[in-house]
């Protein structure tokens, strides 16, 4: 059901974000109407529309399984760069997400891009590192059915690095743990000390 006044699902409503930014510089006491700011409500509506695309995307339609019987090893991909949108404060968040997971014995396997499509897309919308986190381990498991997930992602959040706390540079590390890699503490050790490996 849609509520009055917000566009269809899967649109943005660049007007009303225009307003809105307009309004924001008029309660900081700006002159919204000086030279500097006269188009800045129309750059931040063009920019949320780009930050921001994921909104609407269906996260499972982005893996496409690809049938495979031949690996049922682990595989990793590190230090996937993304940017994200706290959802607090709607401020940056921003860092490396690192996916690995284990096909099953029906050997679902996705495209190596797609891992990091999945990532880019997640973050892509208003989130919360926790949430972002979880959300992209849960879509492996209901796209591959694999044995184990397991997402790593560490950020740098501007709304504790610029405001609150102004810890600059501290890093939040969230992860999600799914099937194997949370029953078998070898097989979660492994994968964290290929995470951590440094690079060569
Ligand atoms: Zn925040």
């Amino acid at each position: 059901m849609s509520v009055e006044g917000s566009p269809p699902e899967g649109r943005m409503d660049l007007d009303k974000i225009e307003q809105g930014i307009r309004l924001v510089l008029e309660g900081i006491g700006e002159d919204a109407d000086r030279e500097g700011l006269l188009r800045t409500p129309n750059r931040v509506a063009e920019m949320y529309k780009e930050i921001l695309d994921g909104t609407h995307a269906c996260l499972s339609d982005l893996i496409d399984p690809i049938p495979s019987d031949q690996h049922q090893e682990l595989v990793l991909i590190k230090d996937i760069p993304f940017y994200s949108i706290c959802e607090h404060h709607l401020t940056p968040f921003f860092g490396f997400a690192h996916v690995a997971y284990i096909p099953s014995r029906c050997g679902k396997i996705a495209g190596l891009s797609k891992l990091a499509r999945l990532v880019k897309v997640a973050a892509a919308r208003l989130q919360l590192q926790e949430r972002l986190t979880s959300s992209i381990a849960d879509t492996l498991v209901e796209a591959l059915d694999p044995e184990g997930v397991l997402v790593l992602v560490q950020a740098e959040h501007l709304c504790m690095s610029m405001r609150g706390v102004r810890t600059a540079g501290a890093q939040t590390v969230t992860s999600a743990v799914r099937g194997i890699f949370r029953t078998s503490s070898a097989t979660r050790a492994e994968v964290l000390s290929l995470i951590e490996a440094p690079k060569k």
